[in-house]
Parts: C-alpha cells; structure tokens; sequence
C-alpha cells in the first residue's frame, strides 16, 4: 500500500514526465476511477467524468505537488488531486498500449500516455479547479512528514494521548504521510514498542521519534527512486528491517522480530531495541551496518 515515499516518488515521476507538456487527449476505461471527492469508493463517481476531463485537452502541466499521501497535478487554474488507495500506481506508456488495470490515462503531445493503474479500484482522480483542490489537498492532514518535520515537543503535542503510539502516527490528522510500515520502520529505528501509550514517552524518546520519521522515510526514497513502484505485498524485494520479518534477526541486536497485532493492524518490532519499558533504551536511528539509513 503506498505510503508518504511511494507518493513522492510518483509525483517526482509525474513532473517528470509531464511538466511543460500539454494534454493530448484523455483515455477513460472506468469512469467510476474519476470521483467527486478523494475517495476510496467507486460509488463517488463523478457524473459527466469524460466532459470533465476533456477540458484538461490542450492544458499544460505547470507542476505536481503532494501533502501526505495525496498529491496534486496542476495544469494552469485547473488540476487533478490524486488519491492511490490501496494498490494504485501511475506508469508511463506509449500512447497506443492500454495497461492492465489501467483506469484513466492522461495522453501528452510527445506521444506517451501516464496511466493511473489500480487493480483494486481504491484509486481515483478528482478534477476541479487548483484554488479548490489545493485547499482540499492538507485539508485535516497534520504536517507534512518529510516536507515539515516535526521536533521532539511539537510531535508529543500533535501525538498527546494514551492511545498506542504506532496507531497514533498512523492518523493522517496528526502526521500527514506514515502508514503502517513506515511507522513500524520508524519506531524501530528510534527504540520504542509500538504498543506504548504514547503519554509513557520521555523527551529523549520523542527527540529520537522525531529524527527517526524523516531519517526512515528518506531511506525508503532513497531505496525506490529511479524505478517504477512495486509494492512489498506485490512480491518486490523487501527493503525494511522489521516489517514482513517475523522471526528473522533485528538488523541492530539480531534478536528475533516480534509480529503482534495492533490497532488491527499487523505490526513487526524487536523485542530487545523496542523495549515494553516506560523510558526506551538510548539507541541510534541511524544503526551502524544497516544498508537503509
Ligand atoms: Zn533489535
């Protein structure tokens, strides 16, 4: 499921591929991918999806931008909000070859065609103007993690509850960007258990919490630019130290990974670096001989 780093990288792509060229043309196999709303509902759809998105011919693209997971794909005063739910990816093709699974493709004047491909049909594009859209864009997201990086006080401020700390940072409302993996990734590079009440959390804990998140993330990048996304739960190789590694070696102590289930979300951490304790062992986020940091 794409995360804060597979968003980058796609609008990275994205701008890549498209900013300064115009539209040439729209492809439409399932109008229900074109929605009212950033939506993970087909039953969204936006009615007239085909007129809607016939008015971006013609429209240069003048930039992408992203909050979160979500990201914005600005051409003049109009733009298109892209949500990739649970398996949506944007590939590029040649004009005359439609991808399995692809939903809506944006045909460009120097004969190639980006197609948002989504077999589970979470994904959507939501047209509308850019004033509306780039207000919708952070609309009750928290700080961007990567882009507005949070210290040690103003992420305990945002993350202040007794709830668990890994549900916690997993809310878009309080950190806009962390799924998951990459808040279990995080929480093991800055020593502290998932489960804990985030109130339990000293300052040296949430100073580590607060270097780990873009240390992680950036390492995540790091880790996938320059290729097309292939997703963990897709098959592809698996770049991370705890997630998808129960029983394999702590890449930091070589204990065994820990698989719990929190927040009814399955979870990997390490039982010697992460603690149950109320104040978290001293650790490095940047662990000496692991290749990700
Ligand atoms: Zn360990």
């Amino acid at each position: 499921m794409p995360e804060l780093p597979e968003v980058e990288v796609c609008r990275r792509q994205l701008a890549a591929w498209s900013e300064g060229r115009a539209v040439a043309g729209v492809r439409l196999p399932d109008p229900g991918a074109v929605r009212r709303v950033a939506s993970s509902r087909p039953s969204d759809a936006l009615p007239g999806a085909d007129a809607v998105l016939a008015g971006f011919v013609g429209r240069r693209c003048t930039g992408v931008d992203r909050h979160g997971k979500r990201a914005l794909w600005r051409f003049g005063d109009r733009a298109l909000l892209l949500h990739l739910g649970m398996t949506g990816k944007w590939v590029r093709r040649r004009a005359d070859e439609v991808p399995r699974h692809g939903r809506v493709g944006v045909v460009l004047d120097d004969g190639s065609t980006l197609w948002l491909v989504d077999p589970r049909r979470f994904g959507c594009v939501v047209p509308g103007s850019l004033a509306e859209l780039s207000a919708a864009l952070g609309a009750g997201h928290g700080p961007d993690a990567l882009d507005a990086p949070l210290d040690g006080p103003g992420l305990a401020a945002r993350c202040a509850s007794g709830r668990p700390i890994k549900v916690l940072l997993m809310e878009q409302g309080r950190v806009a960007g962390l799924g998951n993996i990459q808040a279990a990734e995080a929480l093991w590079r800055a020593g502290i258990a998932p489960q804990l009440p985030a109130s339990a959390l000293d300052a040296a804990a949430w100073a580590r919490l607060a270097e780990a998140i873009p240390v992680q993330l950036e390492a995540t990048l790091a880790d996938t630019l320059g290729d097309e996304v292939v997703y963990v739960s897709e098959g592809g190789d698996n770049p991370f130290a705890v997630y998808g590694r129960e029983g394999e070696p702590c890449p930091r102590c070589g204990a065994a990974i820990r698989k719990t289930v929190l927040g009814g979300r399955a979870t990997f951490d390490c039982p010697v670096c992460q603690p149950d304790a109320v104040t978290p062992a001293e650790v490095s986020v940047k662990p000496a001989g692991f290749r990700a940091s």
